[in-house]
């Protein structure tokens, strides 16, 4: 593969940067991926400006043209997951089929929202006056800054830019640094879309503090779509409210998954290896808090601690493996400090957490998994964004629920149960956006809203028809005959 430099693209040319960053394979730091150029505040601003003028006419480009370019991408995202899933486990370090799944999800999105763009209906009233007629009708909002994380680095990206795009808007795309190739890969299939005017699109790799920074603070984009952690969530809401920029946000969670005394063992278990343990952890959906009935606990514990046991923890790329590497060396440290500090504070870890030997030189940590643990402690507050989930006990139902409930965020939440009572009192009570029963609390939809409660999310939600409230504006004409 050529290793670069890749360029940014703003308005409809591949741009250079002051500088570059270098992108490693964090299952292998041997493996240098190539040099993607850094964008500088003056290429924000370029971006903005190239967006604001293209928009109009990409708004006014007729639904069937839109339609197609939405369709190709998607089109080719999906005929080329192999290829592109491959970059992205090799940049990102989730195992092969997480990253051709990751790359193919992104294509139905695209195929997904292009066909929103022919299900643009208004809505039409009498006024409460004679003789006049209501149109209610939507509009694109205008330029939409997108800003995404590394754990799904093109996933999270895509659920913003294709409803965007759909909706008529034009998009200046600032991806996470630590993972420019999937973005740029996604560029360069949405450049050659030639029904696209020039600016429509815009990608700008750079650092969080410079380029995010001057893009959330513009006062030329009309709204800003963020994902990403709470902590800097918080600084695009003050940024964005100074300037009355719409803002949405997806922040982190700290899931549980409560596993009651009827539950189904099997699946029980494997809802907590796929919701704790797939992308290494490094899932916004992920189970961290494992609930568990005192009744069920030490059976849970031991099968769980089996299965993980047995897990292949190595490279990406390697077929094999099941747990990649996490995703950074600053990320593993702050993992193990998680884990330490947790011990100390009392909790007993069964399994894992430890670093892994591999056959090349990586991010390696065993999934861990630690029991005696409380609520309190700080490893159940904070996100730890690992391959480590913590068990604590429950007594019983309400303490579960009560358990799942007290937490700053509120992302997922999920119960294993045979109880129809239990179940359908989780989904309602369960103080989280998302509830899954019987199931992981990561792996969602395409065609659905998803979001948070609480800490997790800020705005409207994103995906599905409800992507409409974001990206649209509304507008009410009253006409008179004559
Ligand atoms: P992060 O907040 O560090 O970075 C997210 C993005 O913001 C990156 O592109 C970064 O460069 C940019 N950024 C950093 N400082 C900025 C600033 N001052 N102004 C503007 N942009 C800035 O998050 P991360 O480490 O990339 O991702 C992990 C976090 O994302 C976790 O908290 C995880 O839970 C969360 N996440 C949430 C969801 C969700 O849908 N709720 C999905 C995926 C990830």
């Amino acid at each position: 593969m050529n290793t670069g430099p890749y360029l940014n693209w703003i308005g409809g040319e591949w741009l250079a940067g002051n500088t570059t960053t270098t992108n490693i394979n964090p299952s292998d730091l041997s493996d240098t991926i190539g040099e993607y150029a850094l964008a500088d505040a003056g290429q924000v601003e370029s971006a903005v400006e190239a967006a604001r003028s293209a928009q109009r006419s990409w708004a006014e480009t007729g639904l069937e043209k839109r339609y197609q370019v939405l369709h190709a991408i998607g089109d080719e995202l999906m005929a080329r997951s192999a290829e592109l899933g491959r970059e992205l486990s090799r940049e990102e370090g989730k195992p092969l089929a997480e990253g051709k799944g990751e790359v193919y999800r992104s294509g139905q999105f695209f195929t997904y929202y292009a066909a929103e763009v022919l299900r643009q209906m208004g809505e039409t009233a009498d006024s409460v006056r004679p003789g006049i007629e209501i149109d209610i009708r939507r509009e694109p909002v205008g330029v939409v800054g997108v800003i995404s994380p590394w754990n799904f680095p093109m996933a999270t990206a895509v659920w913003k830019i294709a409803p965007a795009l759909a909706f008529g808007n034009a998009v200046v795309w600032k991806p996470a640094e630590l993972v420019p190739h999937s973005a740029w890969a996604l560029a360069e299939i949405i450049s050659r879309q030639a029904d696209l005017p020039a600016g429509t699109f815009n990608l700008i790799i750079g650092k969080g503090s410079m380029v995010g920074q001057a893009l959330i603070e513009s006062k030329r984009i009309h709204a800003v779509s963020f994902t990403g952690s709470l902590a800097v969530g918080q600084k695009v809401l003050l940024a964005t409210a100074k300037n009355m920029v719409r803002c949405q946000l997806e922040l982190g969670s700290k899931n549980a998954l409560v596993v009651m005394d009827d539950a189904n063992l099997d699946t029980a278990v494997q809802a907590a290896v796929a919701g704790g343990y797939s992308g290494s952890g490094q899932k916004c959906t992920a189970s961290s808090r494992l609930i568990v009935h005192e009744a069920i606990h030490d059976r849970f514990v031991e099968a769980l601690a089996d299965k993980l046991r047995a897990m292949t923890v190595g490279p990406g790329l390697d077929e094999a493996t099941q747990v990649g590497p996490v995703v950074s060396a600053q990320a593993l440290a702050g993992i193990e400090a998680h884990i330490q500090a947790a011990e100390k504070a009392g909790a007993k870890r069964l399994c894992g957490g430890e670093r892994v030997n591999a056959a090349t030189d990586g991010h390696f940590l065993s999934p861990a998994l630690l029991v005696d643990t409380d609520n309190t402690m700080t490893i159940n507050r904070e996100e730890v964004f690992g391959p480590v989930a913590c068990v604590i006990k429950a007594r019983d139902f309400e303490h579960a629920l009560a358990l799942t409930n007290d937490t700053e965020y509120g992302l997922t939440a999920g119960i294993i149960t045979e109880s129809l009572s239990h179940a359908y009192r989780f989904k309602r009570e369960a103080q989280a956006g998302c509830v899954m029963v019987n199931l992981a609390t990561a792996g969602t939809d395409y065609h659905v809203p998803f979001g948070g409660t609480k800490a997790s999310s800020f705005g409207t939600r994103e995906q599905g028809q409800y992507a409409r409230e974001f990206y649209t504006e509304v507008k009410t004409t009253y006409i008179k005959a004559g």
